[in-house]
């Protein structure tokens, strides 16, 4: 059988150690350069993540509030996610929902599924993220595929943050009305990898890597990619996210990307980060990915305080989830079920909302309706 061609020939030309060893020695010119540079390369993304960029952090998130404005306009699209199962059959050792973590696992009914719809609907939410663990048993293509159609007819926009599947998974899943799939690699650096996924599907790192080549391969409108921030170094692992968009985008050019930028929150029995991000870092890291690439939407959670949110309304950001509940059934059916990370933000759609018009933006809460 011939083996298709996958971002893991390319992610195997690069090394962990070089990579971090050209980040710290990146000079103040070589930033000015990449700054003003017409075209910019991987090299540019390299230099802008480097700690001697941040000594321009204020030219750089002058160029991002203008290149975002020129490419999105004024506009942060809202959208909130929808948890369907707490059930998960790896052991992530940062994640409220890791198999060895005793609590009590709820998968959503389809009349529970839509009382939650409800109250959804009641709060504007026009795009769904719909986000479970991993149990593929339980929790696999049927279940995804019942819960799209069930939806579909109450949101305008479904994205869908689930276990890995195949390239025809994906498929169906696109024909039933899904727009997005987001998957996160958490680390690109393959040993630690390892530590922090002992248990599961999941320890495979090269199907977890291989993944956006399957939904790629699928005509996926959309692809969301990220990387926990915090488990390592989040300048390495920053680059290796966009090393794999660069690699993306060439081979599967009619898809549109986006990045999340999950920082490690606090959950029921799980680790503290082993690199902290300060606020400043995140800012940093967003401006070198809107700098580096002017068409990559950049997604900002609830798992960010509210400071900090409204800040980025004016600085790169072009999407943001509000009234957040994470944890299965969290809106209305079962409000006390276990959350799979604590929200920081708490304010609600429409207060969320107030805040970005104040900030001179336009709230949007739909920007896509399905083809009928
Ligand atoms: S991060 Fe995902 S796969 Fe890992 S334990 Fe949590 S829900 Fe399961």
């Amino acid at each position: 059988m011939v083996s298709m061609k996958s971002f893991k020939d390319t992610f195997a030309r690069y090394n962990w150690d070089e990579i971090k060893e050209r980040i710290y020695a990146v000079t103040p010119t070589d930033v000015r350069y990449s700054l003003h540079r017409r075209k910019k390369t991987m090299d540019d993304f390299l230099n802008l993540l480097s700690p001697a960029a941040a000594g321009e952090l204020e030219t750089m998130a002058r160029m991002t509030q203008r290149i975002t404005q020129k490419r999105f306009g004024k506009t942060i699209q809202l959208y909130a996610p929808m948890y369907l199962s707490n059930e998960c059959q790896n052991i992530s050792t940062y994640c409220g929902f890791s198999m060895d973590n005793g609590i009590k696992r709820k998968t959503l009914s389809n009349q529970a599924m839509m009382l939650e719809t409800y109250v959804l609907k009641d709060m504007g939410v026009e795009h769904v993220l719909l986000v479970s663990g991993e149990a593929n048993k339980t929790v696999g293509i049927d279940y995804f595929l019942n819960a799209v159609q069930l939806l579909r007819p109450h949101f305008a926009h479904i994205s869908i943050e689930v276990q890995p599947l195949s390239t025809e998974e994906y498929r169906a899943l696109h024909d039933a009305g899904v727009h997005s799939v987001l998957v996160y690699q958490e680390t690109y650096h393959q040993d630690v990898y390892r530590q922090y996924h002992p248990k599961g599907k999941k320890s495979n790192f090269d199907f977890r890597l291989e993944t956006p080549d399957r939904i790629g391969r699928s005509e996926m409108h959309k692809i969301g990619l990220g990387v926990l921030l915090g488990l390592e170094d989040w300048r390495v692992d920053s680059f290796f996210n966009a090393l794999h968009i660069d690699y993306l985008q060439r081979q599967y050019w009619q898809t549109k990307y986006s990045v999340s930028f999950p920082r490690l929150r606090p959950a029921e029995g799980i680790i503290e980060p082993n690199f902290i991000m300060e606020d400043r870092d995140l800012l940093q890291l967003i401006c070198a990915y809107r700098i580096w690439n002017e068409d990559l939407e950049l997604s900002i959670s609830t798992r960010e305080n509210e400071i900090f949110r409204n800040h980025i309304i004016g600085l790169g950001a072009t999407s943001m989830s509000a009234g957040s509940k994470t944890n299965p059934g969290g809106y209305a059916v079962d409000k006390q079920s276990l959350e799979q990370f604590e929200t920081s933000d708490e304010r609600s759609m429409d207060e969320v909302r107030a805040v970005i018009r104040q900030a001179g933006y336009d709230p949007v809460m739909k920007d896509w309706e399905h083809y009928l």
